[in-house]
């Protein structure tokens, strides 16, 4: 199973590019922050808590996250591969994930992170707040998701760079032009 992250502040495409990704290689797209507003929907006790983290842009908890992560990876455990998009998000989540991986025998395959300027960055936001009516792309709750990114999420550039796994890669162009260069850089012999 080849198992790639897709890394990159909030607003850098990372969804829209996962998705093409998953479909061109018939791999499985996992996206937490889908995962996490689908719990919000069901309105359950644990949705209702989710949705006060997330609608104020705060990190949902990192073991809530990493349990999440391996009752889903499991299920697929026998896919072809999967994109990670949104985890993980800290270096606790990182470490929980190689963990939970090697106990099956697999490792992350690698990491491709896109780079996109952050004055472009809340401008995609605001527009996808319009477009989607997301409640968590208000320009004071993309300042604090922004915020976040740097605190917490970008150590991790360090972190898959110290593994040889991270390749940046530009994410400003358009949505093929991104795509085709993200691709460039899946090299399936490497599963
Ligand atoms: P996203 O759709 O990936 O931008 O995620 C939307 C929101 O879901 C984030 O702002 C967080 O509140 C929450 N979230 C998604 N993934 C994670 C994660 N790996 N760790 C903590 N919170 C997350």
């Amino acid at each position: 199973m080849y198992i790639l992250i897709l890394f990159g502040p909030p607003g850098a495409g990372k969804g829209t590019q996962a998705i093409k990704i998953a479909q061109k290689f018939s791999w499985i797209h996992i996206s937490t922050g889908d995962i996490l507003r689908a719990e919000v929907n069901k309105g359950t006790p644990l949705g209702r808590q989710i949705k006060t983290i997330m609608e104020a842009g705060k990190l949902v908890s990192d073991n809530l996250l990493i349990s999440i992560m391996e009752s889903v990876l499991l299920r697929h455990i026998g896919a072809e591969g999967v994109v990670l998009d949104g985890f993980p998000r800290t270096l606790t989540q990182a470490t929980g994930l190689d963990d939970m991986l090697s106990r099956h025998g697999k490792k992350v395959n690698k990491v491709l992170s896109l780079k996109v300027d952050e004055k472009e960055l809340t401008e995609r936001l605001l527009k996808r707040a319009v477009e989607q009516g997301r409640t968590d792309d208000t320009e004071e709750v993309i300042r604090h998701r922004l915020v976040n990114y740097h605190q917490h999420t970008r150590p991790l550039i360090e972190y898959y760079k110290g593994r040889d796994l991270l390749t940046e890669v530009p994410g400003s162009g358009s949505v093929d032009d991104v795509f085709d260069s993200l691709c460039r850089y899946i090299n399936l012999g490497n599963s």
